[in-house]
């Protein structure tokens, strides 16, 4: 089984989605959390486990937060190995020429600003410690193209992509790992809306027809992702975009063949 015991974890976004599944997980596999969220929502994800998880309210796009939640983990437990930058907004759906110079800020902010200040403060925390770690940042499928996410969030998610390549870089000698995670569609608080809408038409069984595998992503599939990507079991992966999106972002549109149906 994947072993985090004695390693000491900082999730952001945990109290809603893939944060707080990943959280909870993370804790199941032995690691000490400090789950962090805009709000004291995040107290139960930390009342699933209070034992190894800790809540923490603060704002991940904010530098003085972002500072002190590192600094929490060490007045805690003395240490820090895994910080999973996952906090994030969509900031809705409209388009280029509807969305303010403010909604782009606020939403990079957030989205690519929180994982840069992780980067620095938790990189520079666990390479003090000298024995190296994971930083793991939340991008998404919207940041691979176009189409899945208002213009600054996907601008913001592509933003990730290339951020964890230089710090992968950056990181250089310190042995401490940065890489992200692409979800495709997933059901959390952030879709809920498109999923309670579907739902009352009738038309769940639409959702995710555009992947391969014909559905939605669960928390627990991206979950899965982190804790190979915090855990020695990617101790060779760096510098990556892994993509978790049932194979959606794996082609151009087209017409599919049917299973078993050849082409002629
Ligand atoms: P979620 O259920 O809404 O969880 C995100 C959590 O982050 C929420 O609790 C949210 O609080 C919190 N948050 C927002 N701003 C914050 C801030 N400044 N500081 C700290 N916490 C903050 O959505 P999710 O889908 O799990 O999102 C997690 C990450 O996955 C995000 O980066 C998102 O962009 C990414 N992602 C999601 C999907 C998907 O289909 N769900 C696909 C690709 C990528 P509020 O609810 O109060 O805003």
């Amino acid at each position: 089984m994947t072993d985090l015991s004695g390693k000491i974890a900082i999730v952001t976004g945990a109290g809603s989605g893939i944060g707080r599944a990943s959280a909870l997980l993370f804790a199941e596999h032995g690691a000490k959390v400090i789950a962090a969220d805009i709000t004291d929502k995040v107290n139960d994800t930390a009342a699933e486990n209070p034992e190894a998880i800790t809540a923490v309210t603060c704002d991940a796009g904010k530098e003085e937060d972002v500072q002190a939640l590192v600094a929490k983990a060490l007045e805690l437990h003395g240490d820090l190995h895994i910080f999973f930058a996952n906090a994030g907004i969509s900031g809705g759906f409209d388009g280029i020429f509807d969305q303010s110079v403010e909604e782009w800020e606020e939403i990079l902010r957030i989205n690519l600003i929180g994982p840069f200040l992780a980067i620095k403060y938790a990189g520079k925390a666990i390479a003090d410690k000298g024995h190296g770690g994971s930083i793991i940042c939340t991008a998404s499928v919207a940041g691979l193209r176009s189409g899945a996410g208002g213009p600054a969030y996907t601008a913001s998610k592509a933003g990730v992509v290339n951020l964890v390549r230089i710090g992968a870089q950056q990181l250089s000698g310190s042995d401490i790992r940065c890489n992200a995670i692409c979800p495709g569609l997933i059901e959390t608080g952030m879709t809920e809306f498109m999923y309670d809408m579907v739902r009352e038409r009738g038309m769940e069984d639409k959702i995710g027809q555009l992947n391969p595998l014909k559905r939605g992503g669960e928390p627990s599939e991206i979950a899965s992702a982190a804790l190979f990507l915090a855990s020695e079991d990617s101790s060779y992966v760096n510098g990556h975009a892994l993509v978790v999106d049932g194979g959606l972002s794996s082609s151009h549109p087209y017409s599919r063949q049917k299973f078993g149906q050849t082409s002629t």
